[in-house]
């Protein structure tokens, strides 16, 4: 029988946005994703290998969804055939650098750019991942920089951390409205 939360469901499925994540390796791209698909955080370092794509549906609003299939990449980038499939038909991107290690800020505007060249001009988030280390690191990282820039480039700063779960959802889901309000 018919029943409302049936029909919200089937009418969430709209949208479906392929979405990437960025940035050196180690910031901890692969831990946000597990953090926001499967509530988990792994201290082991996995090294990611080729590409893996993992599905979610978020809500970007009250009662809308989206869904998400979520592409992570390790170390192969640098191979050209690896890089034009895991760019190609991308609708946006996670921008990420780890707030304990100064240069993935740095590297930051290089991935930028090639997100640019192979998906085009595509609705970015910045995020700074680690914040949970902050206070036994220090500042590293000049973060009202980290927001100017992202201001700069039309976008938004988020600092998150996979290993506490702060703010990885906001990530996903500031990506997921930037998205939609570009495609209607
Ligand atoms: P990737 O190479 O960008 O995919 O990075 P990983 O997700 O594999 O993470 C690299 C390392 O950083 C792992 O040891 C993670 O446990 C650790 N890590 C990831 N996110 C966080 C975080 O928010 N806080 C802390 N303290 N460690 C993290
Ligand atoms: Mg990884």
């Amino acid at each position: 029988k018919f029943n409302s939360f049936d029909w919200r469901i089937n009418m969430s499925t709209n949208y479906k946005f392929k979405i990437l994540l960025v940035g050196a390796a180690a910031v901890g791209k692969t831990s946000l994703i597990e953090r926001f698909v499967k509530s988990q955080f792994a201290t082991d370092y996995k090294i990611t290998v080729g590409v893996s794509i993992l599905t979610k549906d978020v809500e970007y609003e009250r009662g809308q969804f989206a869904t998400l299939s979520i592409w992570d990449i390790g170390g192969q980038v640098k191979f050209s055939f690896i890089r034009t499939t895991f760019y190609k038909g991308s609708h946006g991107a996670l921008l990420v650098f780890d707030l304990s290690r100064a240069d993935t800020w740095e590297q930051i505007k290089n991935w930028k750019a090639e997100v640019n060249q192979f998906a085009g001009n595509i609705p970015m988030v910045l995020i700074g991942n680690k914040l949970d280390l902050l206070e036994a690191v220090g500042e590293v990282i000049d973060r009202e920089e980290c927001q100017r820039w992202a201001e700069e480039i039309g976008s938004i700063y988020i600092e998150t951390s996979a290993k506490l779960g702060q703010r990885v959802e906001d990530g996903f889901v500031e990506l997921t409205r930037r998205i939609v309000k570009g495609a209607s």
